[in-house]
C-alpha cells in the first residue's frame, strides 16, 4: 500500500499539460472537459495499473484515478497466488509434462481446481447446479488463460519472487509474502517515469456518453471538491468487485449476501468500499452484465483480533477440516479453501476448525502459514491427545477421537475411507496435534459484471455489440474470473487494444 501527497492539487489545470492529447470524439464533444487525455483508467487496482503501464509502453498518454489514497487495490491484500500454464517456473521445477494452454484451460473447464467456469451459478447453497453452466463466451477467459504465462513475466520483471513451485498443483505459482505491494508499486513508479498519473481521492460518478461512444467521465474528489470532467478516446473501468453493495448483493446473490464478509478474520482484510461503481456506471452507459448471479468466493477465518491460519493449507500441507462434532465433512485438499467454506454452509454447520500434527507443524511452510504467531495469539493450540486438544476449543472430544483415529487407520494404508482422497497430503498423523481456533465462512469477492469481448470492450445490452470507447477489465468485467492471474492478464490485453487509435 501506498500513501500519496497532493492528490487534490491535480484537479488544477497545469495539471492537464500543454501537449494533452484531444480525444478524437471530445474534439466534436458538447461536454466541456476539465481535462483530456488518451486513456483514462478508472480504478488502480492490479487490473488499472497494468492496463496503465501497459498502455504507456504503447504510447498513449494515460491518467489513472481511484477513490482512495492508496493503490493497488486488493491485490495488495491478497495471497498473492497466481495460476499459469507453462512458464520457466514450471521448467525449473521440473513440471513440464500436461502443464501446456490447453491442459491449463480443460482444468479452467472442469473446475476442479479452485473457479472459474464451473461453480455454483445460482442462489442455492445446496443447488445441484455446481458445473456446466459457462461464461457467455468462454474465448474471453481462454484468452486470459492464453496470458498467463505473460501475467508471470510481467510480475517477474517487477522483481517480484515466486515460491518454489508444487508438482501435486503445477498450475498455482504463488509468490513470497509481502510481494503485492512491492509489485503495484513498481508499477505506480513506472507510470509516473513514463509521463502518466495516478490520482487518489478521485471517484467516478458517471461515463459520459455522445451519439453511443463514451468520450469521458464525471468525476468527484472524495473530500468534496469541485467535481470535473474528463475527456478520453478509451475509457477502462476497473473499478473492481460489489460486495459491500447491498442492494446489488441482495438483488443478484441472494443466499450470499447475508453471510459474513471478510478475510483475515470476520469483518477484516477486505475494506467495505466495494461498491461496484463500475458496473452501476457501465448499466446506466447502457451496457451487459454477465454472471451477476454466481456464487461470491468463499474463504474463512476466525473472530476479530485472533490470528487465522490460511485454509489454503490445504492445497499444500496434510491437515484436515472438523466440525464443532469433530467430524470430517468432505475431501479438503480437492475442495480446496473455497470448497470447504461452502460445505461448511451447505451441512449447516456454523464453524469448521483445521486439524494437522507436528511434521506439518515443523515442515516447509511454516512461516507462510505463520504458525508460531497464532499459536502465541490464540488461533492455533496443541495437545497430545485428541480429548485434550478438542477441549481446547470447545469440540467434542468422542467425535475429534473417532475422526483422528480413523485417518491414522486410514493414513497407515494411503486410503481415504471416508472421503477417497487420493492426493500424496493424505498420510496418518503423529502427536502432537495442533486445532485451529473456530472459523466462520466468509464472502471476499464477487464474480460478474460488465460483459467484454475477448478486446476487453464492454457490450451493450441492447444489440450486445460493443460499445466504441469503453473497456472494462478485473473484477468490474463479468466475463473472466476475479482471480489475480485474469484480473492482470485483462490489462495487459486492454493496454495494446485500448491504446490502439
Ligand atoms: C483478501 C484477499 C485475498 C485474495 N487473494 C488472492 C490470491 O491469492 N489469488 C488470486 O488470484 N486472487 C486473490 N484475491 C482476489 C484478487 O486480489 C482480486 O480479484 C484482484 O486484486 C482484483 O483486482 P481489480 O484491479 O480488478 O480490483 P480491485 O483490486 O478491487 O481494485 C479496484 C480499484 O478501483 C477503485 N475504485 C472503485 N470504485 C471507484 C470509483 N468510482 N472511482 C475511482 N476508483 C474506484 C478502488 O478503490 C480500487 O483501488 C484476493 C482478494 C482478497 C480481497
Amino acid at each position: 500500500m501506498m500513501e500519496v501527497s497532493r492528490r487534490n492539487a491535480i484537479f488544477g489545470a497545469a495539471a492537464l499539460g500543454a501537449g494533452a492529447f484531444l480525444p478524437q470524439a471530445a474534439a466534436a464533444s458538447v461536454t466541456k472537459w476539465d481535462r483530456k487525455t488518451d486513456i483514462l483508467v478508472v480504478g488502480a487496482g492490479l487490473a488499472g495499473l497494468t492496463a496503465a503501464v501497459t498502455a504507456l509502453r504503447h504510447g498513449a498518454k494515460v491518467l489513472v484515478i481511484d477513490k482512495r489514497m492508496w493503490f493497488g487495490g486488493d491485490g495488495v491484500l491478497s495471497a498473492g497466488q497466481f495460476y499459469s500454464a507453462r512458464t520457466k517456473l514450471h521448467d525449473e521445477a521440473g513440471i513440464t509434462k500436461n502443464v501446456e494452454v490447453e491442459d491449463y484451460w480443460k482444468q479452467i473447464q472442469s473446475g476442479v481446481d479452485d473457479e472459474p467456469l464451473s461453480k455454483v451459478r445460482d442462489n442455492l447453497r445446496l443447488s445441484v447446479i455446481y458445473s456446466g453452466v459457462n461464461k457467455h463466451n468462454p474465448e474471453v477467459l481462454h484468452r486470459s488463460a492464453e496470458y498467463s504465462p505473460k501475467v508471470v513475466e510481467f510480475v517477474q520483471s517487477y522483481g517480484i519472487k515466486f515460491r518454489k513451485m508444487n508438482p501435486a498443483k503445477p498450475f498455482q505459482c504463488p509468490t513470497e509474502n509481502g510481494s503485492m505491494s512491492r509489485f503495484a508499486e513498481g508499477m505506480v513508479k513506472e507510470i509516473e517515469r513514463r509521463g502518466g498519473k495516478v490520482l487518489g481521492n478521485t471517484r467516478a460518478t458517471e461515463i459520459v456518453m455522445e451519439k453511443g461512444r463514451a468520450v469521458g467521465v464525471k468525476a468527484a474528489p472524495t473530500n468534496g471538491g469541485k467535481p470535473v470532467c474528463i475527456g478520453a478516446r478509451s475509457i477502462v473501468i476497473a473499478t473492481g468487485g460489489f460486495l459491500n453493495n447491498k442492494s446489488m448483493m441482495e438483488r443478484y446473490k441472494r443466499f450470499w449476501s447475508k453471510i459474513p464478509t471478510g478475510f483475515s478474520a470476520v469483518g477484516e482484510g477486505v475494506p467495505p468500499d466495494h461498491t461496484g461503481d463500475g458496473i452501476v456506471m457501465g448499466k446506466k452507459a447502457g451496457a451487459a452484465v454477465e454472471d451477476m448471479e454466481s456464487m461470491p468466493k468463499l474463504y474463512a477465518g476466525p473472530q476479530k483480533g485472533t490470528p487465522g491460519i490460511s485454509w489454503i493449507m490445504f492445497d499444500v500441507d496434510t491437515a484436515y477440516l472438523v466440525t464443532k462434532a469433530g467430524k470430517r465433512i468432505t475431501d479438503e485438499h480437492q475442495s480446496r479453501y473455497s470448497g470447504c467454506a461452502l460445505k461448511l454452509l451447505s451441512t449447516h454447520n456454523e464453524v469448521g476448525y483445521a486439524i494437522f500434527d507436528e511434521k506439518t507443524f515443523r515442515g516447509p511452510n511454516r512461516d507462510r502459514w505463520q504458525f508460531e504467531k497464532a499459536l502465541k495469539g490464540g488461533g492455533l493450540f496443541k495437545a497430545d491427545t485428541p480429548e485434550a486438544l478438542a477441549s481446547k476449543v470447545g469440540v467434542d472430544p468422542k467425535g475429534l477421537r473417532e475422526t483422528i483415529d480413523r485417518i491414522n487407520r486410514d493414513g497407515k494404508v494411503g486410503k481415504d475411507t471416508e472421503f477417497g482422497r487420493k492426493d500424496p497430503l493424505f498420510r496418518a498423523m503423529t502427536p502432537p496435534y495442533y486445532i485451529t481456533a473456530a472459523n466462520w465462512p466468509l464472502a471476499y469477492k464477487t464474480e460478474g459484471g460488465l460483459e467484454v469481448n475477448p478486446d476487453f470492450n464492454v457490450l451493450r445490452a441492447s444489440d450486445e455489440k460493443p460499445i466504441p470507447g469503453l473497456y472494462a477489465i478485473g473484477s468490474t468485467c463479468g466475463s473472466i474470473s476475479t482471480r489475480l492471474c485474469d484480473v492482470v492478464a485483462s490489462g495487459l490485453i486492454v493496454g495494446v487494444t485500448a491504446a490502439r487509435k
